[in-house]
């Protein structure tokens, strides 16, 4: 392909575009653009692998990564029929909460079928799903080991293409010199690192504001194999932090049959680094369960640990922008991962991102109402993200967190609060009025919440048997723990072997 010919459109066609970076928000772009662009050019920095491989540009991919409701029906939308790929690639699907023991931020909930549901997978497999599904289209391609360094401005504040740089090992740099990739639109989904305010400012442009978390969040992951024998009801387990204790906890299935575990600590507290740490620090969440589960798996690789602060770039309040360059996905908005929203966003993007483009019928012209389109959707998410670190100032926001605890004190007996608790969470949707009524309607005495089914004795319902004859693991409690009290750094110091510390 000559990168430097100018796409003719000799046709009234809608000519070349441009995506930066193949991660979810990339490969969803492409989708999108596929059905308007006359054709579309992928370019990623990293060689890609065929398959589920891991790679460099990725690195979040270690830890533990799930599709929400919202995430997997958008991608549904783009590639029909992913869902079915994804489940014969290996990926699970967890019914949110009849699969999914939960313990809300006032105790467990009750399991139940809302109709909400995760896919459980790791990154890498996810993103070789979708890969796969934009390799097929023969209107894109893939430009592997190209990095992007600038843009091409174009006349009357339009972008042109992109200037991008092959690696070639032989030269001192690492890189060929940079070569012109002209194009009519232009997608930067190169995700956090993203340099496009710096590209803008090198072209006279203010670069956006940018607002950041003022609190960390501290994460650490690792692989299991499950205890042997291990049979169970549930598929996953997610402790939801509680007033006074800003940690989370997840145990997902992923493929192969393992269990991708993570522990995050909100107030940016030094995550547990090695197994024996990690197991203390589960030791000391509001129940034992997870520690129970972990204490008798295998770890199958090192415990990966990583520091994220939420931030998002402005791009909707610059006044000078131009015109055929849109920022998605991580680029746009990098959310705290523990809320699991990052490739929600991606691809509500990329549906932001098609419906405008089949409403307007061009790429031409529609940059402002694009940028305040993807800022409307990333609002929810970013609140989400960033609401629970912020302390509530205002009536408004008083009401806000005293309405949020009354519904997750009622979710834990109220089959409707629990089911709005999940959706906001799980689809990003502003409360509804049944959500208010859930909340604060009247109530008897609260039931006591059953403790959740983790049933590893005789009663197990049997699913998916490790080894049968093996002895069967320990029956876990469902008690809740008194929250821990006074301290900021939530990871304790290693307990001494053999010395187990319950309520
Ligand atoms: C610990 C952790 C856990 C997470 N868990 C979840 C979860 O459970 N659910 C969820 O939805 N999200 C989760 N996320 C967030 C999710 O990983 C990101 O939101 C998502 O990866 C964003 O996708 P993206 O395509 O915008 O960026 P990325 O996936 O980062 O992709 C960017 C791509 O651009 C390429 N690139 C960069 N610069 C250039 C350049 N100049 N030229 C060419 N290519 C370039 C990179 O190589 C890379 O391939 C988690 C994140 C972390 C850190």
């Amino acid at each position: 392909m000559s990168l430097d010919a100018r796409v003719v459109d000799k046709n009234g066609g809608h000519g070349h575009a441009v995506v930066i970076g193949s991660g979810l928000a990339g490969l969803t772009a492409a989708r999108a653009l596929a059905n308007l662009m006359d054709r579309v050019t992928v370019i990623e920095r990293d060689w890609l692998p065929r398959g589920p491989g891991r790679r460099r540009g990725v690195p979040q991919a270690r830890h533990t990564h799930t599709l929400t409701t919202t995430a997997h029906t958008g991608l549904e939308r783009l590639f029909p029929g992913i869902r079915h790929d994804l489940v014969r690639a290996g990926a699970v699907r967890v019914r949110v909460p009849a699969d999914l023991l939960t313990l809300g931020p006032a105790g467990w909930l009750p399991r139940f079928d809302t109709g909400l549901s995760r896919f459980s997978a790791g990154r890498d497999l996810i993103d070789a799903v979708v890969r796969d599904r934009v390799r097929a289209d023969p209107k894109v391609t893939f430009l592997t080991d190209h990095e992007v360094v600038a843009l091409q401005p174009g006349p009357q504040d339009t972008v042109a293409g992109v200037w991008v740089r092959a690696r070639e090992r032989r030269s001192p740099d690492g890189f060929a010199p940079r070569r012109l990739m002209s194009a009519e639109y232009v997608v930067d989904a190169s995700g956090r690192g993203s340099r496009v305010p710096e590209w803008l400012a090198a072209l006279g442009y203010e670069p956006p504001r940018e607002t950041v978390s003022a609190t960390a969040t501290t994460h650490a992951t690792t692989l299991y194999a499950p205890p042997v024998g291990h049979v169970a009801d549930f598929e996953g387990l997610l402790l939801m932090p509680a007033p006074g204790d800003p940690r989370r906890a997840v145990l997902s299935p992923v493929e192969g049959g393992r269990w991708s575990v993570t522990l995050s600590a909100g107030d940016g507290s030094a995550p547990p680094t090695d197994h024996t740490r990690l197991l203390a620090a589960a030791d000391t969440l509001r129940d034992p369960l997870l520690r129970d589960l972990i204490a008798n798996a295998t770890p199958l690789g090192p415990v990966y640990t990583c520091r994220t602060r939420s931030s998002r770039r402005h791009y909707e309040q610059l006044r000078r922008f131009p015109d055929q360059l849109l920022v998605v996905g991580d680029a746009l908005a990098t959310l705290d991962p523990a809320h699991g929203h990052g490739m929600t966003l991606a691809v509500e993007c990329a549906l932001v991102l098609d419906q405008m483009l089949t409403a307007h019928g061009t790429a031409v012209g529609i940059s402002h109402r694009l940028r305040r389109a993807l800022a409307h959707r990333v609002g929810p998410a970013w609140r989400s993200a960033t609401g629970p670190l912020d302390p509530p100032h205002g009536l408004r926001a008083r009401l806000g967190s005293r309405y949020g605890s009354r519904l997750a004190v009622a979710a834990t007996t109220d089959r409707q609060a629990a089911t709005e608790l999940l959706t906001a969470h799980e689809t990003l949707a502003p409360p509804a009025a049944r959500a208010l009524w859930a909340a604060l309607r009247p109530r008897g005495e609260a039931a006591v919440p059953p403790p959740p089914t983790a049933t590893h004795g005789p009663d197990a319902r049997r699913r998916r048997p490790v080894a049968p004859t093996a002895p069967a693991i320990g029956v876990a409690t469902g008690s809740v723990r008194p929250q821990p009290t006074g301290s900021s750094a939530h990871w304790p110091a290693v307990t001494p072997a053999g010395e187990r510390r319950r309520p």
